[in-house]
């Protein structure tokens, strides 16, 4: 059997694409590769590659609405898709989707365009195992069954891969009152500390070099102890199977499940348990996403002792004016935000910092943008991900009033992306003759004799070097700039 997957949206989504690929592997279904962008071309899925496919699965985002048309796109490309081999005669095509609009929306996406098999939500994916044996069966399944809370897979390794995720918590107690995230993951739940431990340990026999701990909020991390491990004792039993190694690695790990465990002490447990087991493969962890309220001087102090850690946080601030982040619901206020940065900055030197940034959120005036831009410029962002506000219906943000109008977001938005470029620049360009270690990922996409690297800041790096240096660490110095990466030569180690 064989299927086609397409991932939209975060890092959490495409963990989760991941984890569920794990599933089709243990079934022994073959990925068919995506249909490179742009996705629409029809030739591509007419290809004789595409007639094999057995189903087509889209894991769908809901952030933004551009993000939401943008999967409706491809759901519609591949029903009329289905509908045509369905009218040749062709061997069935089974359409799912899954991600967030599939929770959102559920029942609305198969009223809107029928041609969908299967609307998986966020809480019926420990059914998938059951959904693609009865796809193999020629059966259907009339219903998902529900999980009561979210269920971690076993595994979220991408084969090959020298750098993976590893979720650690998933959903979110925050509601700022522009997110939909929360009213569609659910709320905080955090992943036991054995689950966490033993895909680390299997990554690193597998030749993981580093990892990301994941979730919407990590720094919420928080592990209860026995009523938590007696939860998701109760949830694992009813999910797929993991490996051998996953479970052996597990049950080993299992005594750290009684007792309660917040961030800081996961950190420390990651630590001392890579330490331990003494490969020395696995040497870099981040985590992705922090919110700046629960970022606590313990996590900075983990940082600040531990290299294992690496000198990046992502820590979104949103906008920089206290009004703005009110009517935001983030809790915390630019004085706040600010003594943060500065505590960590004065704990770990070399760090780097990249941010969230919303632009042109109802009620912004000329003088919060100001605050905004000075922020910016105070912090000094490695890299900005930035975008202007469109409500999502049911956040409490879509029905404030003084919106913004298009043209001036627009321009707002632009300034901000104008300033970012300009720290960027200035921020790498201070880089230059700097020397730095790396983790090689892959070949250069320009020249086949040069790899593609990043530093523990996360800089991109391009350096000559023989296909057998990827997946390896590297010393570098960075000799120029070409874009937003560095071109570096290697030193001996
Ligand atoms: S912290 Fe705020 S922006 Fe982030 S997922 Fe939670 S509600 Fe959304």
């Amino acid at each position: 059997m064989k299927y086609l997957i397409e991932t939209y949206g975060c890092q959490m989504n495409k963990a989760e694409s991941s984890a569920l690929e794990v599933i089709f592997g243990e079934r022994g279904w073959i990925k068919e590769p995506a249909p490179a962008e742009p996705a629409g071309a029809p030739s591509a899925l007419r290809s004789p590659a595409f007639s094999d496919v057995d189903l087509v699965l889209i894991n769908t985002c809901s952030v933004r609405a551009t993000a939401e048309n943008r999967a409706w796109g491809r759901i519609d490309h591949y029903a009329a898709l289905k509908r045509e081999r369905g009218a040749s005669g062709a061997r069935p095509l089974i359409l799912v989707v899954t991600g967030c609009m599939a929770e959102r929306m559920k029942a609305e996406i198969v009223a809107r365009q029928p041609a969908v098999d299967y609307v998986v939500g966020t809480f019926q994916k420990q059914a998938f195992g059951l959904l693609l044996d009865a796809v193999e069966a020629g059966r259907r399944l009339d219903a998902l069954e529900e999980t009561p809370s979210f269920a971690f897979s076993a595994s979220y390794y991408e084969p090959g891969s020298f750098r993976s995720f590893v979720p650690i918590m998933h959903g979110c107690n925050n509601f700022c009152s522009y997110c939909i995230v929360p009213y569609l993951r659910g709320r905080e739940i955090s992943r036991s500390p054995s689950s966490v431990l033993a895909e680390i340990a299997v990554l690193e026999d597998s030749g993981v070099r580093e990892v990301t701990l994941l979730g919407q909020n990590v720094n919420s991390y928080r592990w209860l102890g026995e009523a938590d491990a007696r939860r998701a004792d109760a949830l694992e039993h009813s999910g797929g199977a993991g490996s051998a190694a996953f479970a052996e690695a597990k049950a080993a790990y299992s005594r750290y499940d009684g007792a309660p465990l917040d961030f800081p002490s996961l950190l420390r447990l990651v630590s001392s348990a890579l330490k331990e087991r003494g490969r020395g493969g696995l040497r870099w962890v981040r985590f992705l996403t922090s919110h700046p309220k629960d970022l606590s001087d313990e996590v900075i102090a983990v940082l600040a002792e531990d290299s294992l850690y690496c000198r990046h946080v992502h820590l979104c601030v949103q906008a920089g004016s206290d009004a703005v982040l009110s009517a935001m619901n983030r809790r915390y206020t630019r004085e706040d935000y600010l003594g943060l940065v500065g505590r960590m900055r004065a704990a770990i030197p070399g760090l780097s910092l990249s941010t969230d940034i919303l632009v042109g959120f109802p009620g912004e005036t000329e003088e919060d943008l100001a605050l905004t831009l000075d922020l910016m410029e105070k912090v000094g962002y490695t890299y900005s991900y930035m975008y202007h506000f469109n409500p999502r219906d049911g956040t409490p943000a879509a029905s404030m009033p003084g919106r913004i109008p298009d043209k001036v977001k627009r321009e707002r938005l632009a300034r901000v992306i104008e300033l970012q470029k300009r720290i960027t620049r200035s921020l790498m360009g201070a880089r230059v003759g700097a020397v730095d270690e790396v983790l090689v990922e892959g070949l250069s996409r320009r020249r086949a004799s040069e790899v593609l690297a990043r530093t523990q800041r996360d800089e991109m790096v391009v350096f000559p070097a023989p296909a057998s240096r990827v997946g390896t660490f590297a010393k570098v110095r960075l000799l120029s700039l070409s874009g937003n990466t560095f071109r570096a030569e290697e030193l001996a180690l």
